[in-house]
């Protein structure tokens, strides 16, 4: 019973995908669909490139030194990157990982490290952010794999928004504001870019709220009566602006 590409294995490649095409696998490819997957020659997985939408590709040599692919037919056409920005503060090691999978799940273009006062992690490893997103976009079938930015100083940030983004809002997720429901606030951004930032585990700090919120630009919501923490709060924001005025429409 042949397998759908459904319930095929994914794989991140960075080569044009066309029908024919041969894939050189190098040693970590090889050894997780040989070795990892037990795959064989013939057998059938899924490539994409995060341009070229996703192919139905077979192993044409499994030889363990390196395997080749052989790119058989596309199976989904490539989808439009998401627009949307999102802005985090790092958190330790675990947690990062987990709020980069979630911010690709949830369809963010461009994920931004924005360092901030609170903010614990010194140095960031972003091929390691970048080895999340796209594990996260292998397992959740995203075709374009957001960008990851290299790590700004919230003040820089906010000073360079207007030239760099234009005409993008920010939602700023503080968890100092009144408790009332985001919704409204939401529906009046459809339409217009949008862009999110969430703090760190010890929230921003009085300057730095006080700084976004002196910002034409900025909009800032509350995400309930409780203080949630960040990882949770990057989720329940996504979910918020996805489900009212991002792509869960
Ligand atoms: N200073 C608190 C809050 C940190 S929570 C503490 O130390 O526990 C981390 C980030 O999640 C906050 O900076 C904010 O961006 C977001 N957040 C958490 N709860 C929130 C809420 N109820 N409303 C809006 N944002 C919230």
């Amino acid at each position: 019973m042949p397998r759908s590409h459904k319930t095929l294995p994914r794989l991140f490649v960075e080569a044009p995908l066309a029908p024919g095409a041969t894939l050189e696998m190098g040693r970590e490819h090889t050894n997780y669909l040989l070795t990892v997957l037990r795959m064989k020659k013939a057998d059938a997985l899924v490539v994409f490139n995060g341009s070229d939408g996703a192919w139905m590709a077979r192993i044409a040599d499994d030889h363990r030194k390196g395997a080749t692919l052989e790119v058989v037919v596309q199976t989904q056409h490539q989808t439009p990157k998401s627009d949307l920005w999102f802005g985090f503060a790092p958190l330790r090691t675990g947690r990062l990982d987990y709020l980069v999978q979630k911010a690709t799940e949830m369809g963010a273009g461009v994920i931004q490290p924005v360092i901030t006062r609170y903010t614990q992690v010194s140095r960031l490893k972003s091929d390691k952010l970048v080895a999340n997103v796209i594990e996260a976009a292998e397992q959740c079938e995203v075709l374009s794999v957001p960008t990851v930015a290299d790590e700004v100083a919230l003040s820089e940030l906010l000073a360079h928004w207007q030239h760099e983004q234009g005409l993008r809002r920010l939602i700023f997720c503080d968890e100092s504001a009144p408790s009332i429901s985001p919704v409204e606030q939401m529906r009046d951004l459809d339409g217009l870019p949008v862009g999110l930032i969430v703090g760190p585990e010890g929230g921003f700090s009085d300057d730095e709220r006080e700084l976004l919120l002196a910002q034409p630009f900025v909009v800032p919501i509350s995400l309930g009566p409780r203080i949630l923490r960040a990882d949770t709060a990057a989720v329940a924001a996504l979910a918020v602006v996805q489900a009212i005025i991002g792509d869960w429409r």
